[in-house]
C-alpha cells in the first residue's frame, strides 16, 4: 500500500485497460477513495489494438477504423473526455456496401440488419441468392421456434432459420468482418443473442428483427457534430488514436510502465511453498497479496489487478494460481491487412459506396476491401484514394503470414480480378495482426460466469476483462472496463 491507497496493477494498455484505469479513477474520486494504478504494457505504446498512421495527408487505420454508433459507451467515454467533437461519420454519399458474388459486386440489399433481411422486397430482388434460396430463407416465417434452451453455433441458428445460401453468400462474409471466424464454432449467445431472443420471442428470426428495427429508438445524438449525428459509424477525425490520446491524458497520476511484459503474477497466499514463499517475503515489505513480476526483473506490489490481456496471453500469466481451461477454449484468428494509397487521376476506377465483402465461395484471398476514401472523407487528400484490403479468417491462416511482396502480389492479383485496379499504388502499409480476433466458442457465457467465480474464490482481488469476454468492438470493451473498474474498487 501508498499509504491508504490500493494498489492496482492493470496488465494491457489497450481500451480496455485504459477504460478501466479511467473509470477506475473516476469512481474512486467520487468515492473519496485512495487508489494508485501502474498501469504495464510489453508494447511501447497505448492502444493495443488501436493504431492511426498519419503519413502523407492519410489518416490510416492498421487495427479497428470505427464503431457502431448505437453502442453508446464509446460516446459517453468521448464526451466525458471532451472529445466528442471530434467525432465524425461516413460519408453520407457512400453508405452503400456490397457482396462479392460470382466475381460481380451485388448491392447489399436494403433492410439487411447484420446479415438478417427485414424488408422482403429487396430481399426478394437481389441477385445474391437463387430463388430456392430466398424461399428457404422466408421459410423462417413458419418454421417452429428451436424448443431447446441453451446455445448454439451462430452458423448452425442461422442456417436452420434462413438456410445454406443466406449463411453462406451474406451473413457469414459480413460477419467475417467482426470475428472473421467460423459461424459453426462461435457461440450465437455471446455474439448476437438477439438473434437468439428473436426466435423465442417471434417464432421467427426474420419478424423479430423486424420489430427490434421498429421499437428500436435513435439515441439522442444532438450533442454531435453534424455529419456524425445520423451515422451507422462513428470515427475520428484524427483516427481511433484520438481516443487513446485523450485517455493517455485524462490519466496524469497513472503510473506506465511501458515495453515491459508481465511475466509473472505472485500471490502469497498460494498453495504452492516456494511461490508462496517469495510471495510472503513480497508481502511483508509491500503488504499486498500479489506481486507483478515484469521482464526486467522490476517487482511490483498490487492489492488488485486488472487482467486485459487476450485470453491466451492471461492463461500464461494466470494459470500457475487458477486453472483457466476456459481461457485456453477460446481460439484467436490471425488476420493481415493492406492499405493502398493511389493518385486518383491513375486509377480509371470510381466507387459508390464504402467497400465490399467476399463470401469463402469465391475463392480469393482478400476477405473484404473498404474504399476508405470515399466511406471516410476526412482519410484521404481529396486528389487520393485509398483502399484497405482484407485478409485472413478461420480457413485460411496461411496468406497473413505471407512475406510482404507474395502478401501484396496475392492482394494486387484480387485488387484486379475485382475491381480492374492495374494501377501501382503510390505505397502500401501492411499490418499483421497475430491471433487477434477472439473466436467466442459455443457455452461461452457460461464458461466465462464460471472462470469468474472460480477467480474471486481462489485469487480474489484479480479481475479479468477485455475482448475475449463479452464482446469484442471498441464501445463493448469500454463498457466492460467500466464494468470491471465498479467491480474491482468494491471488491475487498
Ligand atoms: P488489446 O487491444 O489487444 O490490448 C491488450 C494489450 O495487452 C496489448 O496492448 C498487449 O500488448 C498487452 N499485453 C498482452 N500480454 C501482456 C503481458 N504479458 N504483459 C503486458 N502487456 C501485455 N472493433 C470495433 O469496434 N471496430 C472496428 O472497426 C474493429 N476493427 C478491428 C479490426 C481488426 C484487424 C481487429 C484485430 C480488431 C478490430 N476490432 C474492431 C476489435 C477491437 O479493435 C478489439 O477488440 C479491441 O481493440 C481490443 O482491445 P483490448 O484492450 O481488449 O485488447
Amino acid at each position: 500500500r501508498i499509504g491508504e491507497a490500493d494498489r492496482i496493477v492493470i496488465i494491457g494498455g489497450g481500451i480496455s485497460g485504459l477504460s478501466s484505469a479511467f473509470y477506475l479513477q473516476r469512481e474512486a474520486e467520487r468515492q473519496g477513495k485512495a487508489i494508485h494504478i501502474t498501469l504495464v504494457d510489453s508494447a511501447e505504446v497505448l492502444g493495443g489494438k488501436i493504431n492511426t498512421l498519419q503519413r502523407d495527408g492519410f489518416v490510416i487505420e492498421r487495427g479497428p477504423d470505427s464503431f457502431l454508433s448505437r453502442k453508446l459507451a464509446i460516446i459517453e467515454l468521448a464526451k466525458e473526455l471532451g472529445i466528442e467533437s471530434e467525432l465524425t461519420g461516413t460519408n453520407p454519399k457512400g453508405k452503400q456496401s456490397y457482396i462479392l458474388f460470382k466475381n460481380k459486386l451485388h448491392a447489399m440489399p436494403q433492410g439487411l440488419v447484420l446479415g438478417i433481411p427485414t424488408e422482403i422486397m429487396p430481399f426478394a430482388r437481389t441477385g445474391l441468392l437463387s430463388w430456392g434460396g430466398k424461399l428457404r430463407a422466408l421459410l423462417d416465417f413458419v418454421k417452429p421456434a428451436r424448443s431447446e434452451a441453451g446455445d448454439e453455433s451462430l452458423g448452425g441458428f442461422l442456417g436452420r432459420r434462413l438456410g445454406t445460401q443466406v449463411v453462406q453468400r451474406i451473413a457469414e462474409p459480413l460477419l467475417a468482418g467482426i470475428y472473421a471466424g467460423d459461424l459453426n464454432k462461435l457461440s450465437i449467445q455471446a455474439t448476437f443473442p438477439q438473434f437468439a431472443a428473436a426466435e423465442r420471442k417471434h417464432g421467427s428470426l426474420i419478424r423479430g428483427m423486424r420489430s427490434n428495427k421498429k421499437l428500436a429508438k435513435a439515441p439522442d445524438m444532438s450533442m454531435l457534430p453534424e455529419g456524425a449525428r445520423s451515422s451507422v459509424f462513428l470515427t475520428f477525425k484524427g483516427g481511433l488514436s484520438t481516443l487513446v490520446d485523450a485517455l493517455d491524458r485524462a490519466l496524469p497520476d497513472m503510473e506506465r510502465k511501458l515495453g515491459q511484459a508481465v511475466i509473472g503474477i505472485h500471490d502469497s497466499a498460494a498453495g504452492d511453498e516456494a511461490a508462496s514463499f517469495a510471495g510472503m517475503a513480497d508481502r511483508e515489505q509491500s503488504g499486498s497479496r500479489y506481486t507483478i513480476e515484469l521482464a526486467n526483473g522490476e517487482r511490483l506490489p498490487a492489492d488488485k489487478v486488472i487482467v486485459t490481456a487476450p485470453a491466451f496471453q492471461a492463461a500464461e500469466l494466470l494459470e500457475p494460481l487458477v486453472d483457466c481451461a476456459e481461457l485456453r477454449a477460446i481460439d484467436y484468428v490471425s488476420v493481415a491487412n493492406v492499405v493502398m494509397a493511389f493518385d486518383k487521376a491513375s486509377l480509371g476506377v470510381t466507387f459508390k459506396g464504402s467497400g465490399f465483402v467476399i463470401p469463402r465461395s469465391e475463392g480469393l484471398r482478400i476477405t473484404a476491401c473498404t474504399w476508405t476514401s470515399t466511406k471516410w472523407l476526412h482519410t484521404s487528400p481529396g486528389d487520393k484514394v485509398l483502399l484497405r484490403c482484407y485478409v485472413g479468417r478461420a480457413g485460411d491462416q496461411i496468406t497473413p503470414f505471407l512475406p510482404d511482396d507474395q502478401l501484396m502480389a496475392a492482394v494486387r492479383e484480387d485488387v484486379k480480378k475485382t475491381m480492374n485496379i492495374t494501377a501501382a499504388p503510390l505505397f502500401t502499409e501492411i499490418t499483421r495482426l497475430p491471433r487477434s480476433m477472439p473466436q467466442y466458442p459455443v457455452g461461452h457465457l457460461g464458461h466465462t460466469k464460471r472462470l469468474r467465480e472460480r477467480m474471486a474464490q481462489q485469487v480474489p482481488g484479480i479481475h479479468i476483462t477485455g475482448a475475449a469476454f463479452d464482446g469484442v468492438g471498441l464501445p463493448d470493451c469500454i463498457r466492460q472496463g467500466k464494468e470491471i473498474a465498479a467491480a474491482a474498487l468494491s471488491s475487498s
